[in-house]
C-alpha cells in the first residue's frame, strides 16, 4: 500500500508525465493504487496523491458499494464540458476530513487509455463526471481547493494549515 500525500506536499502540484508504455511497472503501480484507494475508503485516486508524478487515475465506479467495478484511466483528458454546472460537497484523500462545495460541469466527454492499452472515449454525467473531473484535476496539478471562492478558502484556512502540518510530519 502507498502512503497518501497530503495538501502542502509539492508532488500534488508538480507536472505529471504521460505514460508512454503500459508495462509491468505501470501495472504494479495501478494495482497498488487500487489497494490504497480501498484501504483509505476513497472512490478515486490519482498517482500524484501517492507521490508518483504520472498521469494515472483509478476510480471505484460503484462509489463505495463494492470492489468489483474499477475504472483505470491512463493519460486521461476531458475533451468537452457541458454548460450546466452543479455545486456539491467534495472530499479528497489528500485533504483529510475537509469537505467543501465545488462547482463542476454536470456532463463531460473523456478520452483516456485503458490498462490494456485500448483507447477509451466516453461521456459521463452527474457524480461519475464529478469524480473524473476531480481526478483529472489531480493529474493536472489542480486541487479542489483551487476550485473554490477566495472567501471559502479563507473560511477553511485553519483546516488547511492543520493538513499542511500533517504533510510535514509524515
Ligand atoms: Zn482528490
Amino acid at each position: 500500500m502507498y502512503k497518501i500525500v497530503y495538501y502542502g506536499d509539492k508532488r500534488l502540484v508538480s507536472d505529471n508525465k504521460d505514460v508512454q508504455e503500459i508495462d509491468d511497472g505501470i501495472r504494479k503501480i495501478v494495482k497498488k493504487m487500487i489497494k490504497t484507494m480501498f484501504k483509505r475508503n476513497g472512490i478515486g485516486l490519482a498517482a500524484p496523491q501517492v507521490g508518483i508524478n504520472k498521469r494515472i487515475v483509478v476510480i471505484d465506479t460503484s462509489f463505495g458499494e463494492d470492489r468489483d467495478h474499477i475504472l483505470v484511466l491512463i493519460n486521461p483528458q476531458i475533451t468537452q464540458t457541458g454548460q450546466e454546472t452543479v455545486v456539491m460537497e467534495e472530499g479528497c484523500l489528500s485533504f483529510p476530513e475537509l469537505y467543501i462545495p465545488v462547482e463542476r460541469a454536470r456532463s463531460i466527454s473523456v478520452k483516456a487509455v485503458s490498462l490494456t492499452g485500448e483507447s477509451l472515449q466516453f461521456e459521463a454525467t452527474d457524480y461519475f463526471a464529478r469524480v473524473i473531473q476531480h481526478e483529472v484535476d489531480h493529474v493536472n496539478g489542480v486541487l479542489m481547493i483551487d476550485r473554490v471562492s477566495p472567501e471559502k478558502r479563507i473560511e477553511v484556512s485553519g483546516e488547511l494549515a492543520e493538513i499542511k502540518k500533517m504533510a510535514e510530519t509524515v
